[in-house]
């Protein structure tokens, strides 16, 4: 698995360390409606790491999950395309258990990740509080429609 060095000087295997960056991220989340707390941490393929958290609003409709604030983010700061993201979600006060549902990325984003990624390369890391697991893209978006289809 490829090996990043954190700002701290820390090699981390990609995986825990886009994990660890979206925890952090996910600290900044604004649930007041839902309470569910969600954190993504997105490898541009530019190297740098942009993170995101879910964004509700009283409207509803206009609040904004954490991948795709991370996308938007990067996009806005000139990345376009990506390599890897974590997700992290549970309720505001806790963090993922043992035996916790997994948090993966919803439809939406899904399809907004498909926009700048290779899906069958970029990989999708997520837990249940005790493991990582990983998924390709491809994997949680089969037959996907891209910008190659138009
Ligand atoms: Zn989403």
């Amino acid at each position: 698995m490829k090996e990043l060095k954190a700002a701290d000087g820390v090699v981390y295997e990609e995986a825990a360390l886009l994990m660890k960056k979206a925890q952090e991220a996910r600290k900044n989340a604004y649930t007041p409606y839902s309470h569910f707390a969600v954190g993504a941490a997105l490898l541009g393929s530019d190297g740098v790491i942009y993170t995101g958290c879910n964004v509700e609003n009283a409207a509803y409709s206009p609040g904004n999950c954490a991948e795709r604030t991370a996308v938007f983010k990067a996009v806005s700061e000139g990345c376009k395309r990506f390599e890897a993201v974590a997700v992290v979600g549970a309720k505001e006060e806790e963090v993922p258990q043992a035996g916790a549902a997994v948090c993966s990325p919803c439809g939406v984003c899904r399809q907004v990740l498909r926009e700048f990624c290779d899906e069958k390369t970029f990989r999708v890391y997520v837990t249940d509080g005790v493991s990582l697991f990983c998924y390709t893209l491809e994997e949680l978006l089969p037959l996907s429609f891209g910008p190659e289809n138009l």
